[in-house]
């Protein structure tokens, strides 16, 4: 059991409201697909979802291929968060997805009915807990009906398996047309869990105005660009880093492609006397179709870095621009 801080929700960690819904979200949570599986440092991982909640992060978001390997991170942080949580569960939103490759055979993956369903039974097992509070489906299915996929969504939280639903990585068109299917079955889906950061802007081009417009929640993920939108790569690939190591999903020659536009956003970033990495959640959390941005940290320091964005989120339309023109530098 923690003792957490007292003084957790003392207003330093705004909450702000998904689209029309009655859940409130941190403006920074924490997401699991790295730094929290069997190939981490579990004793790290533990102190990250501690000081986490400490900072009123009351968001964790999981999905059940996080790891390596794919449910590692779920069962992992099932037993932290059974051994040092269960007294704040309901303090906590806890998310899951199902819908990338995760057993063998033709349920493990996408979006039919049978393997939304059953992987959600496998994550509440792995989480150790009863309900997560929002179930996701994880990508767009282009081989199975939307109902069908949608209506599994519904049965969820008919099952209380689920408190909300969400859906992840769908076009604009498609999203519009979710979210109608869910309605008509009397679910509200809560939230879109794109990614969207400086480099990655995909969701300006129609997504975010289906959101405002149907009233539906955002939750940008990679808005650091998994790293390259901080201080990590200025001087060259670190070996600990995600881009140096065989499991990370960043890949070097992405960081050789943009590091110029990196440097020229770093240097942005200090004229408005704060780091890039607070610069670029800053910019995300300006949009006003985002709830929450979806952090990922592989230790407490970067953490605790990531949280002082909320210090300066205020942009001049100078900036503005001149983080346009530093995005499209190419090395
Ligand atoms: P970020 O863009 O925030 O990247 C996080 C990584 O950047 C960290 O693991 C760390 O990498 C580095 N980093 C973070 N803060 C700092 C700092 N202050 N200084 C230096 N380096 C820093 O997000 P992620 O790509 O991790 O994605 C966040 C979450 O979004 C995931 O955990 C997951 O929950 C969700 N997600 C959802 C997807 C979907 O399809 N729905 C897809 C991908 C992610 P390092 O190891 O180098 O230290």
């Amino acid at each position: 059991m923690i003792t957490p801080d007292p003084n957790r929700y003392d207003g330093r960690m705004p909450y702000r409201r998904c689209g029309n819904s009655g859940l409130k979200l941190p403006a920074i949570s924490l997401g699991f697909w790295h730094n929290f599986g069997d190939v981490d440092d579990l004793d790290e991982s533990r102190r990250i979802m501690h000081r986490a909640f400490d900072l009123g992060i009351t968001h964790f978001d999981f999905a059940n291929n996080y790891g390596p390997p794919p449910g590692s991170a779920e069962r992992n942080c099932g037993q932290i968060l059974k051994k040092d949580f269960h007294a704040h569960r309901d303090e906590l939103i806890i998310s899951s997805k199902a819908g990338y490759l995760m057993w063998d055979g033709p349920y493990g993956e996408w979006g039919s009915r049978k393997n939304l369903l059953s992987s959600l039974d496998q994550s509440l097992a792995r989480l150790q807990l009863d309900y997560v509070d929002i179930f996701y489906s994880h990508r767009p299915d282009p081989d199975t009906p939307l109902e069908e996929t949608m209506g599994a969504l519904a049965t969820a939280v008919q099952q209380g398996k689920t408190l909300y639903v969400g859906i992840s990585n769908y076009p604009a068109a498609m999203a519009a047309e979710a979210i109608d299917i869910l309605a008509s079955l009397g679910v509200r889906c809560l939230i879109h869990q794109p990614r969207y950061n400086i480099f990655d802007r995909w969701i300006e081009d129609g997504l975010t105005d289906v959101l405002i417009e149907k009233g539906v929640g955002c939750i940008p993920f990679s808005p650091l660009a998994q790293g390259l939108l901080t201080g990590r790569y200025l001087e060259g690939i670190p070996t600990d880093s995600r881009a140096a190591k065989d499991h990370g999903f960043l890949q070097q020659e992405a960081v050789t492609q943009k590091i110029k536009a990196v440097k020229k956003l770093d240097e942005i970033a200090r004229h408005r006397g704060q780091s890039l990495a607070h610069m670029a959640l800053a910019w995300i959390l300006r949009h006003p179709a985002v709830t929450s941005a979806l952090i990922g940290a592989s230790s407490v320091a970067q953490l605790e870095e990531n949280v002082r964005c909320l210090d300066c989120l205020d942009f001049t339309g100078d900036e503005l621009k001149a983080i346009d023109a530093a995005a499209a530098i190419l090395s």
